[in-house]
């Protein structure tokens, strides 16, 4: 076993559903993300563990992400919520994934293929209602439907997307307060032209946690069930949990003498005789070299001990002070476990996001799976 992994807490997934599930109430369905391999903690076990705990579907952004998804013996449906290439709709096809759509040309052409296999595949009419990136104009909504329909596809579902819903800032609120009117607007001439819009879907963390007029049939929520709540340390958060908890074995410990510099650069200086720790895990594991000489505190034993110096490739240095103490093979978490900050906290220090932090942990880092403390 690799002296670095992410513990993927199961427990807390499950539990995280169920305080959300708490929050919306019993209606509106659940379709859960897993692109980007589950936001780093493994697609399919993440996805199967979402559909046990109840969730309705799985959301992917790429092909072989549905692929991997049917390989794995899913056979939920699958939201495919990119816009896909033509070249792809056969796989689109034998995978039987759903698509979101927001164009004549790709509908008739998806239909056109579908109809060749003998298939009605089902799709989602996607609405740009102000993200600005994919769906079709709200006054386009209809006519699109009736496409949809003459095409001999399954109109499964009708979805937007939120730019701003994971503020509490009043003109965030009333930007997609705005987007919410588009919507329903879109939804009832879709209705009007004598077409079921099916799952109607709009909310992602920020819609589910923060916007209860949002939820209409279904949610999507992402990263606050991987344990990241919008409006965090506001009353509005969601108390979740993160699910992946990084951490790295002491691999070796040295004295350093003060004056003496280390890593790359030589950007840090011992201000003292002390202690270092090489932990075994370095920015092509997505600890981000940004993360290099801002103090960044990991935790071993439940004591803060500071990153220091550059990050390196494969290796980070942690500075274990004067009197030493840990040892090597000791646990140093570098986030998502008490009493060590979130993916969130690391992101911060260096102007990113929860996100891309969880997604950045890289594949020589082996996941582990537990219920608890393994
Ligand atoms: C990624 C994604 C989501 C989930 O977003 P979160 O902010 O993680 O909740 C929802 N809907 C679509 C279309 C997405 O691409």
């Amino acid at each position: 076993m690799r002296a670095a992994r992410a513990l993927i807490r199961l427990d807390r997934f499950i539990r995280n559903i169920e305080t959300l599930r708490g929050h919306i109430g019993p209606g509106p369905a659940i379709c859960m993300p897993v692109k980007a391999d589950a936001y780093g903690h493994g697609a399919l076990r993440l996805g199967r563990t979402a559909l046990e705990a109840g969730a309705r579907c799985l959301g992917v952004a790429a092909v072989e992400e549905g692929a991997e998804l049917r390989g794995g013996g899913i056979n939920a449906p699958v939201l495919l919520f990119s816009q896909a290439q033509r070249e792809e709709i056969a796989d689109i096809l034998a995978l039987d994934l759903s698509p979101f759509v927001s164009d004549r040309e790709f509908i008739r052409e998806l239909a056109a293929a579908s109809r060749a296999e003998g298939k009605q595949a089902a799709v989602h009419l996607k609405i740009d209602t102000g993200m600005g990136r994919l769906g079709c104009r709200p006054e386009e909504a209809a006519a699109l439907a009736g496409e949809i329909a003459a095409g001999g596809l399954r109109l499964a579902g009708t979805a937007t997307h939120l730019a701003r819903s994971d503020s509490g800032a009043p003109e965030d609120a009333a930007a997609t307060e705005k987007q919410l009117a588009l919507f329903r607007e879109a939804l009832g001439s879709i209705r009007a032209a004598g077409f079921d819009p099916g799952l109607v879907h709009a909310a992602n963390s920020g819609g589910a946690v923060l916007h209860e007029n949002s939820r209409f049939d279904m949610v999507r929520p992402g990263i606050v069930l991987y344990g990241y709540s919008p409006a965090a340390g506001s009353p509005r958060a969601l108390p979740v949990e993160p699910v992946m908890e990084l951490e790295a074995r002491i691999a070796l410990v040295k004295r350093v003498k003060r004056g003496e510099t280390l890593s790359y650069g030589g950007i840090w200086t011992a201000p003292e005789d002390t202690f270092t720790g090489i932990l075994p895990l370095g920015y092509a594991d997505g600890l981000p070299r940004l993360l290099s000489g801002k103090d960044y505190p990991v935790f071993i034993k439940g004591r803060p001990y500071p990153l220091v110096g550059r990050i390196c490739m494969d290796q980070c240095t942690v500075n274990l002070g004067p009197e030493g103490g840990p040892r090597r093979g000791d646990r140093a978490l570098i986030f998502g476990g008490p009493p060590a900050w979130g993916a969130a906290d690391l992101a911060a220090r260096i102007g990113g996001i929860s996100y891309e932090t969880l997604c950045g942990i890289g594949k020589r880092v082996p996941r582990l799976y537990s219920f608890g403390e393994p």
